[in-house]
């Protein structure tokens, strides 16, 4: 099959391998219909993430179409239409049956092999589920392909970092960075009751989306005085949570700038770097709390699945770019250096 393959740090190449196969009775295979390309993939590219192995598939986020299934698989049938969160999980282990499946004991991320062991991406032809009936979801009626796309990820991590701020109605919420996650963190601010919802981007174009995705106020990173202006538009406090979706020293020592004494910051973005860019003393003197980590995606998909459903919001239009799988290689290029105002690929084999 036709598949993207890392070969080596910024060398990623639409490759021919081998076809996955059953490997377990709970297995299955999807023939993908769609699947992206997400920010934690430039991790990888870059080699901020080190330790995966040749060979391996990339990506973590698809959808498709069931076409074999394992002897012990229950709930899917050939020819469903599913999607799965972005990484396995078993759903009856201590994490799975306490809300927090992404820390699943028997669970696996797509797209990570490293020394042999590991599960293979999605950014290719076709896939191999393990844990099939615990980890794939069918996607229901009302639910464009697309739309069941940014489900696997993204949609579900902009809710968990609005989740983790803990909104109390009337509250005033900052965004660090507003890509894809970022503006789905607004979307569930707005829909938690957040009354003031600052949008903190470098890019004029993002500030501009988040703006239409329900920010009420944006700053432009660049200003020497982003601290002061979040000031001046919460009465001098700062801002009740901040919700960071970058993963930069910069992105982090702002946040905790613009963050109001007993406040929160809700990270999702991921710091590759060692330690913080304030220290345990810096926390204590704020009273602040620090919330992170992946998103337990299953917890939130009753909610997001009647949200996209109800038609409200426009999930869509963050997707910029349409691309064949096989020009895969480019659209790595083109998500990277943000060329073409891109903010979100969506590759489809042939
Ligand atoms: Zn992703
Ligand atoms: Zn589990």
């Amino acid at each position: 099959m036709k598949a993207l393959v890392f070969n080596d740090v910024r060398n990623v190449t639409c490759s021919t391998t081998p076809d996955p196969e059953l490997l377990h009775p709970t297995d299955v295979i999807v023939k993908t219909d769609l699947t992206a390309v997400c920010g934690s993939d430039l991790h990888v590219y870059h080699g901020r993430e080190s330790g995966l192995d040749a060979g391996t598939v990339m990506g973590h986020e698809f959808i498709g179409e069931v076409v074999e299934t394992g002897s012990a698989v229950k709930n899917f049938r050939k020819g469903d239409k599913v999607f799965s969160p972005f990484f396995s999980s078993c759903g009856d282990c201590f994490y799975c049956e306490n809300d927090l499946a992404c820390r699943c004991e028997k669970g696996r991320l797509f797209g990570w092999v490293e020394n042999g062991i590991g599960l293979q991406g999605v950014q290719a032809e076709y896939a191999r589920v393990p844990l099939a009936d615990s980890t794939l979801w069918k996607i229901d009626d009302g639910i464009h392909a697309e739309e069941a796309l940014l489900l696997c990820d993204i949609l579900p991590t902009g809710y968990f970092c609005a989740d983790m701020a803990g909104v109390q109605p009337g509250g005033a919420y900052a965004v660090v960075g507003c890509g894809p996650v970022g503006l789905l963190g607004i979307i569930a601010l707005r829909e938690m009751g957040a009354e003031k919802i600052i949008a903190i981007d470098l890019v004029e174009e993002r500030r501009k989306m988040a703006m239409a995705f329900g920010a009420t106020e944006t700053i432009d990173g660049r200003q020497d005085d982003v601290e002061g202006q979040v000031r001046y538009l919460t009465e001098g406090r700062g801002a009740d949570a901040v919700l960071e979706l970058v993963g930069s020293e910069p992105a982090q020592a702002l946040a905790y700038q613009i963050v109001r004494p007993g406040g929160t910051l809700s990270v999702v973005g991921v710091h590759n770097h060692k330690g913080f860019a304030f220290t345990p003393d810096d926390l204590y003197n704020k009273n602040l709390t620090y919330r992170t980590g992946r998103c337990p995606v299953q917890r939130y998909l009753p909610v997001l699945t009647r949200l996209v459903q109800s038609g409200k919001y426009d999930f869509r239009s963050l997707i910029s770019h349409r691309m064949p799988l096989r020009e895969g290689e480019n659209a790595y290029r083109i998500f990277d250096q943000k060329l073409e105002g891109c903010t979100k690929i969506v590759l489809q084999p042939d």
